[in-house]
């Protein structure tokens, strides 16, 4: 892989990271000791019915979006790892190189499609 393309891929997964550590801070907070781990703070709009119901409504959303956010940040991070130790760009099971294009499209992948293909169908 170019120098250059690994350049951008990590300019692109670090802007990408920042992102989701924002969107993160907007309503979790950050786990202290467990690494890109947050949870999701309880709202607080009031102690009426409706108010209560509207609390879950938003913490039980909150709950999904932080897990798919989070998991986005570990495949993130992984990928950084992965370009520090010279190792970017590898298929996880087959060990193939991934074609630079799925690279660009989507940064955080791990494997080949192929692979992919196969890991969703069972
Ligand atoms: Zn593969």
């Amino acid at each position: 892989m170019k120098k250059e393309i690994l350049e951008k891929i990590k300019k692109d997964l670090l802007e990408r990271k920042s992102q989701i550590e924002n969107e993160l801070a907007g309503f979790a907070k950050k786990d202290e000791h467990i690494k890109d781990n947050y949870r999701s703070e309880f709202p607080d709009y009031g102690d009426k019915e409706d108010e209560n119901a509207g609390e879950i409504a938003e913490y039980t959303d909150n709950l999904s979006i932080e897990f798919s956010l989070e998991t986005t940040l570990r495949d993130i991070n992984k990928a950084l790892e992965k370009i520090e130790k010279g190792k970017y760009g590898k298929c996880n099971y087959c060990g193939n190189e991934i074609p630079e294009e799925r690279l660009l499209a989507r940064p955080a992948s791990s494997s080949c499609v192929e692979c992919k293909e196969k890991l969703s169908s069972q």
